[in-house]
C-alpha cells in the first residue's frame, strides 16, 4: 500500500500545525509510522489520498454510527446549507432536536447545545457547582470528559488524592476542586465522598469508560455512584458524549437503568458535524443563564448544520432493532476476534457493549486504568500495523476505542477477522 501523497502531506503538516494534526491522537504518536490522509468516505469504508481503501473502526471517535455519507443525512445537510449555515438567532431544528433527545433520554427535561464535547462537560459542571453551591468535582482516573483545565488531571501518588494537573499550562489552582478516584472502585471513591462530602457538587463518570479503551462498569457501580450522590447531597454526572445513542436508544443510562442528574452528550448527536449538550430536570436546568445565574454561550450553539446532520442522524437510530443489530455486529467481531486470538495463543480482552469494542492484550480482565496500563501495548502497536497493511483502519492507540457502525455488513465483519487472524499469527512470536 504505497502512501506517498499522505507521507508528503503530513510532512507539510508538521510545517504548519503543531505535530502536523488538530487533535493528537490522530498524529500516530502510539502506533509509530506516518498518519493516513482521508480523502472519502462510504459506508464502513475510507478512502486515503492515495486511493487505498480501508475498513473503518474509527468512525471519527463516534459520530460516524451510520457510516460515512450516508445518504440520509447527507440529503438534508444540503438543503440546510442552502438556507445559510448560521443565523445567531433561534432556529426550529434546534427545537427538534431538544425534543428528540428528551424523549430518548428520559433523565433530562431539558438541555442546552453546545459545539464540543469538552465545552458540553465544562458547561455541566458549573450548572452542578452553581445548583449546589459546593466546590468540589470528582472524576474517576482513566475517564476522558474533554480538555478543560479542571480535568486535566492525573492522579497523584496517594490513591485517594486531589488530582495533579496533567498537562503544562494548567494551575494547580484550577484543579485543586478535582478529585479522582480509581474507575470501578466503589470503597474508595465512598472514602474520597466521606471525606469531602460539605463541598463536593458532583461526581462526573463515563458510564461506560471508553477513553482509555472499552472498561465496562463493574455491576452495581453506577448504582454506588447513584446512591453516594444523593445520599451526600452531590450530582450524578453522566458524561455520555461517547455512549449517548450509541450502546442503547436512551445511552449507558437506558442500558443500565441508572437515571443521572445531568447527561453530557456530543458526538452521535451532530452526526460528524461539532455538537455537544448537556441537560437534566428543569429546576436544575434552570440555573443556566438567561434563565438563573450560571452563564454560558455560543455563537455557533445550535447551528443548523450541525442540528441538520444530528436530527437526521438519531431519526434513523430511533427504532430498537437497530440497536439489536448494532450489539449482533460487535458481539460478532469481538467473538471472531477471540477466536483469532485463541488459534494464535495470543491471550486477549476483548471488553465490548453495542457499537464499541477494545482489544486489550492481556491474560487479566481490565476494570480500570491500572490494569489497562498493564496490558501489553506494543503488540496492539504492531497489530495495528499489520491490520493497516490488510485494510484495517484501527484506533491508532491502544487506549481508544474501535467504533462498529450499522453499515458494517457480513463481509466487513468476515474480512476484519481474516485480517486478524493473519494478523496475529504473524506477531505471536513477538509474545
Ligand atoms: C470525546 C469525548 C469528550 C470530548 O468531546 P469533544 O467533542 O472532543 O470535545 C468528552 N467526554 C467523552 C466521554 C468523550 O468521549
Amino acid at each position: 500500500m504505497p502512501r506517498a501523497h499522505s507521507k508528503r502531506q503530513f510532512a507539510k503538516a508538521r510545517q504548519f500545525m503543531p505535530g502536523g494534526v488538530n487533535s493528537p491522537v490522530r498524529a500516530f504518536g502510539s502506533v509509530g509510522g506516518d498518519p493516513i490522509f482521508m480523502a472519502r468516505g462510504r459506508g464502513a469504508y475510507l478512502e486515503d489520498i492515495d486511493s487505498n481503501q480501508y475498513i473503518d473502526y474509527v468512525g471519527s471517535w463516534g459520530p460516524m454510527i451510520l457510516g460515512h455519507a450516508n445518504p440520509h443525512v447527507v440529503t438534508p445537510l444540503k438543503d440546510a446549507v442552502e438556507k445559510s449555515s448560521s443565523f445567531g438567532a433561534p432556529t426550529v431544528a434546534e427545537v427538534d432536536m431538544a425534543e428528540l433527545v428528551l424523549s430518548r433520554m428520559p433523565s433530562m427535561q431539558q438541555i442546552r447545545l453546545v459545539n464540543s464535547g469538552t465545552e458540553a462537560v465544562m458547561a455541566a459542571l458549573r450548572v452542578a457547582r452553581g445548583f449546589t453551591k459546593r466546590n468540589k468535582i470528582l472524576k474517576f482516573a482513566g475517564c476522558y470528559h474533554g480538555h478543560s483545565d479542571a480535568l486535566l488531571v492525573k492522579a497523584g501518588s496517594g490513591a485517594l488524592t486531589h488530582g495533579a494537573p496533567d498537562s503544562l499550562g494548567v494551575p494547580a489552582a484550577f484543579t485543586q476542586h478535582t478529585l479522582i478516584a480509581p474507575y470501578n472502585d466503589l470503597a474508595a471513591t465512598e472514602r474520597l465522598v466521606r471525606k469531602h462530602r460539605k463541598d463536593l457538587a458532583a461526581i462526573i463518570v463515563e458510564p461506560i469508560a471508553g477513553n482509555m479503551g472499552v472498561v465496562l462498569p463493574r455491576p452495581g457501580f453506577l448504582r454506588g455512584l447513584k446512591k453516594l450522590c444523593r445520599v451526600n447531597g452531590a450530582l450524578l454526572i453522566f458524561d455520555e458524549v461517547m455512549t449517548g445513542f450509541r450502546v442503547h436508544s436512551s445511552g449507558a443510562q437506558g442500558l443500565y437503568g441508572v437515571k443521572p442528574d445531568l447527561t453530557t452528550l456530543g458526538k452521535i448527536i451532530g452526526g460528524g458535524l461539532p455538537v455537544g449538550a448537556f441537560g437534566g430536570p428543569k429546576k436544575i436546568m434552570q440555573c443556566l443563564s438567561p434563565v438563573g445565574g450560571v452563564y454560558q454561550a455560543g455563537t455557533l450553539s445550535g447551528n443548523p448544520l450541525a442540528m441538520a446532520a444530528g436530527l437526521a442522524t438519531l431519526k434513523k437510530l430511533g427504532t430498537k432493532s437497530f440497536y439489536v443489530k448494532l450489539n449482533q455486529k460487535t458481539s460478532r467481531l469481538a467473538l471472531g476476534l477471540t477466536e483469532a486470538a485463541r488459534k494464535a495463543g495470543i491471550p486477549v480482552q476483548i471488553p465490548h457493549v453495542c457499537g464499541m469494542l477494545s482489544l486489550f492484550f492481556s491474560d487479566q480482565v481490565v476494570t480500570g486504568l491500572g490494569d489497562v496500563m498493564k496490558t501489553r501495548k506494543n503488540l496492539y502497536k504492531a497489530f495495528f500495523h499489520e491490520m493497516l497493511a490488510r485494510g484495517i483502519y484501527l484506533p491508532p492507540s491502544p487506549f481508544e476505542a474501535w467504533f462498529v457502525s450499522i453499515v458494517h455488513g457480513e463481509n466487513e465483519i468476515a474480512k476484519t477477522v481474516r485480517a486478524a487472524k493473519d494478523s496475529f499469527q504473524n506477531i505471536k512470536d513477538q509474545f
